[in-house]
């Protein structure tokens, strides 16, 4: 019998560890707490960061299924607490760098909302430009933390930063980019088609576009009178319980809907204990985005309340966030059947609105996959410097909208997340063809459906987004539904 005790003993760490953040997430988020205390947390939970641990695990048992996630957290807080003082600068000056506009000067994390509301396209160029310039100004410390990253990538012993998530991660970066590529290829005209049609009804020309442009125009602000802030709420629950879920899964997400002055505008949600304490937390603000936001939250909120409690933490609260993300968009994507249009928010006819929301997903999907193939050779390299001018161009080619090459570090998450996110919308447009080849097109209203979403959900974690595919009996990632939804009654 293998030794589980450092096994055990960092598993229960790292619950308590996620239990204690996720609360103050939920607090600060919720408008609840003013500050954000999460330095206090890692002091108390440094153990599960330390060397020590790494080299420790370095002895564990590699068959144990929890061992390969509690070392992927290891890694990961040991990585990130080499760069915490540079991390904290970046976030001090994206709080605290203003830009000029208009005689005033507008904080830093203001200017995207005021990029995509602004219709007068001088205006907007001038006002982005000024962002990306603040942007620029902050690249250096940018440029500082990946060096700080990939010098603890080599120091473990990997080539670079690349190898070592793609280890740690169970990712195969690689494998991603062909197929994503695929999809590149195969949607350009499609894509190109709709992307001149959208920007010409904006009057915007295609050939002068800029990222700025596509963002105000996916906007949709036409469609928002349908989704009311009032509403809200009482769409969501009415849209859940025809699903016939369980009530006391039910029971363990808190709605939390008061209205307080410094609470998040925009829904999340926050797991301080799976399955027993989840949080849904709503400023009903009305409108498309706000309701898809609710329902992509809500979907994370039934995830996780549907999680087999005797599972161990690391295959509950850690493990592959496609899968979680995946079902996150399966719910969100109920918004995408017309029945449920109809029927919950009265839209008669919808042709408009789905074809609008099919462009944006095929824009968005593209805009990842070029953002996957950028740092695919990124972080294969011992320095991020130069690399503006090669983020710019994979980023316009794919979007066919100018992208500024000042932003080739800010618009970089840690450790790939854009191939969770990637991974994620293949995985909902399998099951969701699934769900509608077994229930119909209204399987939304479906309690068998609800039924066999909760026996998926009550995995958790356990299995990474290919292997939970591969179980309900889809062979693996299959790019072949989404692309056939986002191609549907093309042009
Ligand atoms: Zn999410």
């Amino acid at each position: 019998m293998p030794d589980t005790r450092l096994l055990d003993d960092l598993d229960r760490e790292a619950e308590a560890f996620a239990e204690a953040s996720e609360r103050e997430h939920y607090l600060n988020g919720s408008g609840q707490k003013d500050t954000l205390d999460l330095a206090p947390i890692y002091e108390r939970h440094a153990r599960l960061f330390a060397r020590e641990t790494l080299d420790a695990l370095a002895q564990a048992d590699h068959t144990d299924e929890r061992f390969p996630e509690l070392r992927r957290l290891a890694l990961e807080g040991f990585l990130e607490k080499s760069a915490s003082a540079i991390t904290d600068e970046i976030a001090l000056r994206e709080t605290q760098d203003t830009i000029a506009w208009d005689g005033e000067q507008v904080p830093y994390r203001s200017v995207a909302p005021m990029v995509r509301n602004e219709p007068d396209p001088h205006r907007r160029h001038a006002l982005e430009r000024a962002l990306v310039e603040a942007t620029a100004a902050q690249n250096p410390l940018r440029e500082r933390r990946w060096d700080a990253l990939y010098a603890q990538a080599r120091a473990l012993g990997y080539p670079h930063y690349r190898a070592m998530i793609e280890d740690v991660g169970r990712l195969d970066i690689g494998a991603l980019c062909a197929l994503v590529s695929r999809f590149l290829r195969e949607t350009e005209r499609t894509y190109r088609t709709q992307l001149a049609r959208h920007l010409r009804a904006a009057n915007i020309d295609p050939a002068q576009a800029e990222k700025s442009d596509l963002a105000f125009v996916l906007r949709q602000s036409q469609f928002d009178r349908y989704f009311a802030a009032e509403t809200l709420v009482d769409v969501y629950q009415r849209t859940v319980a025809a699903l016939a879920l369980s009530p006391e899964a039910q029971a363990r997400i808190t709605l939390d809907v008061e209205r307080r002055p410094k609470k998040s505008p925009r829904a999340f949600c926050a797991v301080p204990r799976i399955p027993d304490e989840v949080y849904l937390v709503i400023s009903p603000q009305g409108g498309e985005y706000d309701y898809g936001a609710m329902f992509h939250e809500g979907g994370h909120a039934q995830h996780f309340a549907h999680t087999d409690a005797t599972l161990p933490f690391a295959l509950r609260g850690l493990g592959d966030n496609s899968v979680t993300e995946g079902f996150a968009f399966v719910v969100e994507h109920i918004m995408a059947s017309p029945e449920w249009l109809e029927q919950y928010v009265f839209m008669h006819d919808p042709t408009d609105y789905l074809a609008m929301q099919r462009f944006s997903r095929l824009y968005m999907f593209r805009r990842y996959a070029a953002k996957l193939l950028y740092e695919s050779e990124l972080h294969a390299a011992a320095d991020v410097r130069g690399r503006q001018k090669r983020y710019a161009d994979l980023l316009t080619a794919a979007t066919g909208v100018r992208y500024a090459p000042e932003d080739y570090l800010a618009d970089v998450d840690d450790a790939y997340y854009a191939a969770r996110y990637l991974r994620a919308w293949i995985f909902d447009a399998q099951v969701r063809a699934l769900l509608r080849e077994r229930f119909g097109a209204a399987w939304h209203e479906s309690p068998e459906a609800g039924a066999l979403l909760a026996s998926w959900w009550a995995h958790g974690q356990r299995y990474d987004a290919p292997a939970l595919l591969a179980q309900m009996g889809l062979g693996g990632l299959d790019i072949a539904p989404l692309m056939r939804e986002l191609l549907d009654s093309a042009a």
